[in-house]
């Protein structure tokens, strides 16, 4: 066997043991994922992320032990005492879910807790001067953030932070729309010396070469997500803007190299559903063309929201891993970081599940976890502060283990949180997470290591 992998030191120090018990039968982890592709032979441990190729008779071996119970001779015999110390095999009384919770607790126990805030998510606006057909704020009444809210906003910031950098995204509606309560809020921070950096979810169509000098050194703007629709006749059909002569596909393009050229990480996310998904091998290569292999420029294709609801939506995304491959094959802005050398489990799932460390604040200084701004989930506001403790207290709660993600390999890569407190959880959740490990597999096995940065921060 062959770590092609290393995992998170710090879990598998919790977790390994020193010494295997000769009396104990032995079976598969909960957290054990296999996998064989063209006569190669994976493991992974979802719980230490660690991955281990094996020969085909140490396969054939695992494959018996997830039949059936085996004795610790059969274990020895077949030369996989290695994979019981590192918990790819446990012992049959093993609790694998209380393991996983010990193993987060203590983690989280040895970060120690530091006071403060450390991520602040602030929409500028509601407002937006596109209109797309999915844009899950539709029906949002537009509000902007004014100059009094901002004010008070900075205020807050600076008697809630933690005395580290801080952290501000801006997302919307539109943030650029009202890039100027940005600035007046980045201004007002720098004269008081908060350190801070931001990353923003944008349209970019109002992003101008002047704007993006203004983000970097003002805004300390390090990434942006730039959401694109495929294909230029998609894109405008999509995106729907009030004034496509002065906001559109080439508009667009263009605020992408002043961003890039300003040395700002610009993720692009391409949105797809099955009535543009034909266009993209053609669109991929007019990206390529575009931006050639500008370093910091990453493209990755995701479904639309709506979609992950739908009833096809596996089938989706199984076109959006070939789609993938076909971008790794014209090397276009690939969302591949190179290989890691280690890899940390997930504490929390997003923003949303450390109410003490982030928050998201409306453009009229209103409190949320979620970028989905549920209604019910806020607790006060910038003016007020908590005028809801107990609805604070409720979302502090650690999320109990869902009954499903209790029997669910992917539990550490999940969290407690993602089924019952995220709204983009969707059914399909176990199916899907089998199609997308087995795609980093796949890639794995050819060199790359695809860990993505698409996904919510860990924090
Ligand atoms: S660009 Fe974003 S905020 Fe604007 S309409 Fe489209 S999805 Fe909605
Ligand atoms: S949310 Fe779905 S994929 Fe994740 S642990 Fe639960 S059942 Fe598994
Ligand atoms: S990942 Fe889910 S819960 Fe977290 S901020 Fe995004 S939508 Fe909200």
């Amino acid at each position: 066997m062959n770590i092609i992998k290393a995992g998170d030191n710090r879990v598998a120090k919790i977790i390994n043991r020193k010494k295997l018990s000769s009396e104990a039968k032995y079976r598969l982890s909960l957290f054990t994922y296999i996998y064989s592709v063209n006569d190669r032979y994976l493991i992974y441990n979802t719980l230490t992320s660690e991955v281990t190729e094996l020969t085909e008779n140490e396969w054939n071996a695992v494959q018996k032990i997830k039949k059936e119970p085996v004795s610790y001779d059969f274990i020895k015999e077949n030369g996989l005492e290695e994979l019981a110390v590192t918990r790819y095999i446990v012992e049959t009384d093993y609790d694998d879910v209380k393991q996983y919770q010990q193993t987060v607790f203590l983690l989280k126990t040895m970060a120690g807790n530091k006071k403060g805030l450390s991520s602040y998510t602030i929409f500028p606006t509601t407002g937006c001067n596109a209109r797309c057909i999915y844009c899950y704020e539709e029906g949002y009444t537009v509000k902007t953030m004014t100059t009094e809210t901002a004010d008070r906003l900075v205020e807050y910031i600076c008697e809630t932070k933690h005395d580290d950098t801080v952290n501000l995204r801006w997302f919307g509606g539109e943030p650029l729309a009202n890039s100027r309560i940005i600035s007046h809020i980045c201004n007002a921070l720098k004269e008081r010396g908060v350190s801070y950096k931001s990353n923003m979810v944008t349209n970019a169509s109002l992003m101008t070469r002047e704007l993006a000098h203004e983000a970097k050194e003002l805004w300390n703007l390090k990434k942006v997500q730039v959401s694109l629709d495929g294909a230029r006749e998609d894109y405008a059909l999509r995106k729907n803007y009030y004034d496509p002569i002065k906001h559109n596909y080439d508009i667009v393009m263009k605020a992408v190299h002043y961003l890039a050229n300003e040395g700002i990480k610009v993720n692009l996310r391409v949105n797809v559903d099955f009535d543009n998904i034909a266009r993209i091998p053609d669109f991929l290569h007019e990206i390529k063309a575009e931006f050639g292999d500008m370093e910091n420029i990453r493209l990755y294709i995701a479904p639309l929201f709506q979609e992950e609801h739908d009833e096809r939506c596996l089938e989706l995304y199984k076109e959006i891993f070939r789609l993938t491959d076909y971008q790794k094959k014209i090397d276009v802005a690939r969302n591949i970081i190179g290989a890691h050398d280690s890899v940390h489990i997930r504490t929390n799932y997003c923003m949303a599940d450390v109410v003490d460390k982030c928050v998201v604040i409306t453009p009229e200084g209103v409190f949320n976890n979620c970028e989905h701004l549920p209604e019910k989930q806020t607790w006060g506001n910038i003016f007020d502060g908590v005028t809801n403790k107990a609805e604070l207290d409720e979302l502090k709660k650690p999320m109990p283990v869902d009954e499903k993600c209790a029997k669910c390999p992917f539990l550490p890569e999940c969290t407690p949180f993602y089924k019952n407190g995220c709204p983009c959880w969707f059914e399909q959740c176990y199916e899907f997470r089998c199609l997308k490990t087995e795609f980093k597999l796949r890639n794995l096995l050819e060199g790359a290591d695809t860990e993505t940065d698409n996904e919510d921060e860990e924090l």
